[in-house]
């Protein structure tokens, strides 16, 4: 079970405040940042006896998230141009009140963890191939999937993954709900489930291990919050050392101590936004100015675009696209639950050249994969953050001619798959669904995966091409978005470098 966050922190994490200015801290892996891509890879790295430093920049505010939006108001800020201007001018520190109409990031223990859907599902095989428009990934499903079988576990999700994801399954799940899969041409039906409440804060949750069920803050990993990563010192293609500074109690905080950390290998683990621009502050990695390049989303209209007038399913076809059972909505006992989408094959895919997307069986939201575009960039700014002092982040949206083009043949098939069922489909036009995008909380992109360093950041085992012992964690590293929702990967490919890193520590 979950436990209060207030007794964890009493007992078993520090603070950096009371870590002196000039300490120098040792260790094997330091993992900077404490969202799903941090916390599970230090999860995995302490388990196998490996000493971690795991460094979280939030203060601590207990259990009350809302109560670090003043912090990150600070410390995230900057300016978000390009379509972020007309839909989404604040981006970079939504939410800043519970009115907002978009949540993007957390900057505070636990990460964006704090309030994710924890709505999960592996990436298919086709989001990861090479496709006109979209680079490939240097991995393949087949090289995923003794990870997420892993990841499907360590998220408590239902059934067995197997050794291709037979919990996903669309037959697996219409035998669970006894519901029936329907068959909308040029469309699978794909299942995503949600993971139950008691694990969706990765800061709170506990995990499985042989000394018992516990949190991260118990394991033998040692926590610190208010530990913000200012640079990473690098020199020879190697790393050398981290600078690390604390906030006082004043208000707005000013920096406390300063100190660093050595260690055998960094993981830096602070979304996707933040890992591009604490690179460039660094000065690290860009050799071939890839940071920061590619940023990309699911793109989602605020609201329904997309109106489906006549049922077009029976009552057994429609309970499995809703996650129901006979009996109405469906829970496991560990809080699991489960609804489908209309997902254009891999087939349909390729013969349109067309980016990913789904639809729901009647709710009208649209939500796809935006194509790869460099000059969808994270830069720094000219203006500085009023702690630390350094260039704030500054972000451009550029959405490419292949996303109508994704838009438009997508509805297109839709309407026309619906309509052979009986049912009545009707859409807006591409100009105004752009003028309701949002990013939608998945942050892709800006240190991309690839075997070529002048093509990417990272290598497949998530080094940085140019540095021999920082790796980088979360979805800043997928070469493209694909469908899925990023975090069931994110936490995959943690539990892979983890593996990684045991190997190459020894
Ligand atoms: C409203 C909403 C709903 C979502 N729902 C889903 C969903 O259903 N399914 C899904 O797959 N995904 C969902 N997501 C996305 C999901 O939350 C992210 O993919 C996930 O949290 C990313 O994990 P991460 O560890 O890479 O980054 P984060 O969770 O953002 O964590 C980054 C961490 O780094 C820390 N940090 C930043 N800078 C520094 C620094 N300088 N020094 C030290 N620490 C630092 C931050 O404080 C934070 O703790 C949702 C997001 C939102 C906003």
């Amino acid at each position: 079970m979950a436990r209060g966050l207030a007794i964890i922190f009493a007992i078993m994490i520090r603070d950096g405040r009371d870590i002196p200015t000039g300490t120098v801290l040792s260790t094997q892996v330091c993992v900077i940042g404490s969202g799903p891509a941090g916390i599970t890879a230090a999860w995995e790295l302490q388990k196998a006896g490996i000493r971690v430093i795991l460094i979280e920049g939030s203060r601590d505010v207990g259990s009350n998230y809302q109560a670090s939006w003043p912090d990150k108001f600070l410390l995230y800020n900057g300016e978000a141009t390009g379509l972020f201007a007309t839909n989404e001018p604040d981006f970079l520190v939504l939410p800043m009140s519970t009115h907002d109409p978009a949540w993007e990031r957390e900057r505070v223990y636990g990460g964006t963890s704090t309030h994710w859907g924890g709505q999960s599902r592996p990436e298919d095989p086709i989001d990861l191939e090479q496709r006109p428009g979209f680079p490939g990934w240097p991995v393949t499903r087949d090289d995923l999937d003794p990870y997420y079988a892993l990841a499907s576990k360590l998220c408590v999700l239902h059934g067995d993954y197997g050794l291709n994801g037979d919990n996903f399954r669309s037959d697996y799940w219409a035998g669970i709900l006894q519901a029936q899969v329907p068959t909308l041409d040029g469309f699978d039906v794909e299942m995503y489930q949600y993971l139950g409440a008691n694990y969706l804060n990765f800061a709170a949750r506990t995990f499985q291990s042989e000394k018992g069920e516990m949190t991260i803050g118990e394991s033998d990993a040692d926590v610190i919050l208010n530990a913000s990563l200012l640079t990473i010192d690098h020199q020879q293609g190697s790393v050398s050392c981290l600078q690390v500074a604390s906030m006082d109690t004043s208000v707005p905080p000013q920096p406390a101590t300063q100190f660093t950390i050595k260690a055998d290998a960094y993981v830096l683990a602070c979304g996707a936004v933040a890992n591009a621009r604490q690179l460039l502050l660094s000065n690290a990695g860009n050799d071939y100015d890839q940071v920061g390049r590619y940023f990309m989303c699911h793109a989602l209209s605020q609201g329904q675009v997309i109106q489906t007038q006549k049922s077009y399913l029976n009552d057994a076809q429609a309970r499995l696209m809703q996650g129901h059972s006979p009996n109405g909505s469906w829970r496991d006992e560990n809080g699991v639950a489960v609804s489908g989408r209309f997902i254009p094959s891999a087939e349909t895919t390729r013969n349109l050249g067309i980016g990913r997307c789904w639809f729901w069986y009647i709710y009208g939201q649209y939500y796809f994969e935006v194509t790869p575009n460099p000059d969808s960039r994270i830069t720094l700014s000219d203006s500085v953050d009023p702690v630390f002092q350094q260039p704030q982040t500054s972000i451009d949206w550029q959405l490419s001619p292949a996303d109508e083009q994704t838009y438009d043949k997508t509805t297109a098939l839709f309407k026309a798959s619906v309509s052979s069922l009986g049912g009545v489909v009707s859409s807006y036009p591409w100009e105004f669904v752009k003028s309701q995008l949002i990013v939608n909380g998945h942050h892709i992109g800006t240190t991309r995966m690839s075997n070529d360093p002048a093509l990417g950041v990272v290598d497949k085992n998530l080094k940085v091409h140019s540095l021999d012992n920082l790796y980088v964690a979360g979805s800043s590293v997928f070469p493209s978005a694909g469908i899925s929702n990023p975090t069931f990967t994110i936490i995959t490919l943690s539990i892979r470098l983890a593996d990684h890193l045991k190997k190459a520590l020894g």
